[in-house]
């Protein structure tokens, strides 16, 4: 008799699917879509930068991670056009093998030159920097120790590794001492947190959080996806910004918030770049960052260097508007940047509100569970250093008018 006849058909795999469109979450994505309350995926026909168009009406812009307004500038746009040119427009291949190029190479030494580390990797996003980076570095006695509000892709290079992790309350130096403890002497240890962090826009307490680890022995990793081009000298990050870049072994960051383009890269030590380089599976095994790409991040550095002004002008923007929100009464929680959330701490009301700001004209993303806890809620704003005071102050009054009719303030 064959194994064939007695062997059960197995389940089909795709039956969570269809349940979650008969009374799951995407039944509730295409009733929003009908009703006109979806807030995802929706198509930009035009972006300046600081505003938008869509469905053919112009929205002023408080969703981007374009923090130096760099991804319209004539600059950047001419130096993406240059290397695709000069390259083409794909490297077809990884770095380790046919996809190295020599912009690769001066992007990745004048990386190193700015956040004043001996060397830089670049990888194709963000994502894959920290993917690669954190499961390269925990190995199978490790562990990594992560702030409970680090980015996703932190918390996905770690299950990606071999290691363990273990989760400390968020900017909770008590909780880290404490979760710290528990890892066993045979084991390392990488604390990754974010400079900034993306939702709660706070900062992050490196010169303790070094202290913390000096002590225990571990090595601390900071992504500074958000802080570059934001925080310390000409926008060199929280390292900078704190003057603990030689304590800091690693400092990751990305292309696609300050610098206008995309990619993402990791900085440190030359032994530990040059082993990174050999076992980042997100590096080894995916193909380089675009030749536009490289020539657009190229053009921002250099900027970011001659126009520390902008960086200037984007605090200004962003503070001005934290202390509208306030005074009208708008919980910002204990955002000190320019990302600002606005906690409305209410699913229900928070697509609300983002439906009357939309209508009325202020783009912003919505934060919703099971992305966040219900109570937390929120609708992520953040700002960018083209953005006017004019823009700013009619954001405030769309902010009052919705707030009011949505019975948030
Ligand atoms: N780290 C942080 C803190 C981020 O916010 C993001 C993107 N939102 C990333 C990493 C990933 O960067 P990228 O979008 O370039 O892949």
């Amino acid at each position: 008799m064959s194994a064939n006849w007695i062997r059960k058909v197995c389940m089909d795999i795709f039956e969570k699917i269809k349940k979650s469109f008969k009374n799951g979450e995407m039944h509730e994505a295409e009733q929003a879509i009908k009703y006109g309350y979806y807030p995802f995926f929706l198509p930009l026909e035009e972006t300046e930068g600081t505003e938008v168009k869509i469905n053919g009406r112009k929205l002023i812009m408080l969703g981007s991670n374009n923090y130096l307004g760099l991804s319209t500038h004539p600059k950047v746009k001419e130096a993406a056009i240059e290397a695709v040119k000069k390259y083409g427009t794909s490297t077809t291949g990884s770095r380790f093998m046919n996809g190295t190029l020599a912009i690769h190479r001066e992007l990745e030494e004048k990386l190193a030159d700015f956040l004043n580390k001996d060397a830089a990797i670049v990888f194709s996003t963000g994502y894959q920097t920290n993917v690669g980076t954190i499961s390269a570095i925990v190995g199978r006695n490790d562990y990594a120790i992560t702030d409970k509000e680090d980015h996703a892709s932190i918390i996905d290079g770690v299950k990606m590794s071999f290691g363990k992790m273990l989760r400390f309350n968020h900017n909770d130096m008590k909780s880290l001492e404490t979760t710290i403890e528990k890892v066993p002497e045979e084991s390392g240890s990488l604390i990754v947190i974010d400079g900034i962090y993306s939702m709660a826009g706070d900062i992050s307490p490196l010169p303790e959080i070094l202290k913390i680890a000096k002590k225990h022995g571990a090595r601390v990793m900071v992504d500074d996806a958000h802080s570059i081009g934001v925080l310390g000298r000409n926008g060199r990050g929280t390292a900078n910004y704190f003057n603990v870049e030689d304590e800091t072994d690693l400092i990751m960051g990305t292309f696609s918030k300050s610098f206008g383009s995309l990619g993402g890269f990791v900085a440190g030590s030359k032994d530990t770049i040059f082993y990174v380089k050999h076992n980042a599976r997100s590096f080894i095994f995916s193909a380089s960052m675009s030749p536009a790409n490289v020539g657009a991040a190229l053009a921002s550095l250099e900027i970011m260097k001659n126009e520390p002004e902008r960086i200037e002008h984007l605090w200004k923007i962003a503070n001005r508007m934290r202390k509208g929100l306030k005074s009208l009464g708008f919980d910002v929680g204990t955002s000190n940047t320019p990302i600002i959330p606005v906690y409305i701490r209410d699913r229900m009301k928070t697509v609300f509100m983002w439906k009357a700001l939309f209508d009325l004209g202020v783009y912003c993303n919505p934060v919703l569970p099971p992305g966040v806890p219900p109570t937390e809620s929120l609708l992520r704003t953040s700002y960018i250093a083209t953005h006017t005071e004019e823009q700013i102050d009619r954001a405030l009054e769309i902010f009052e008018k919705a707030g009011r009719k949505v019975g948030i303030i």
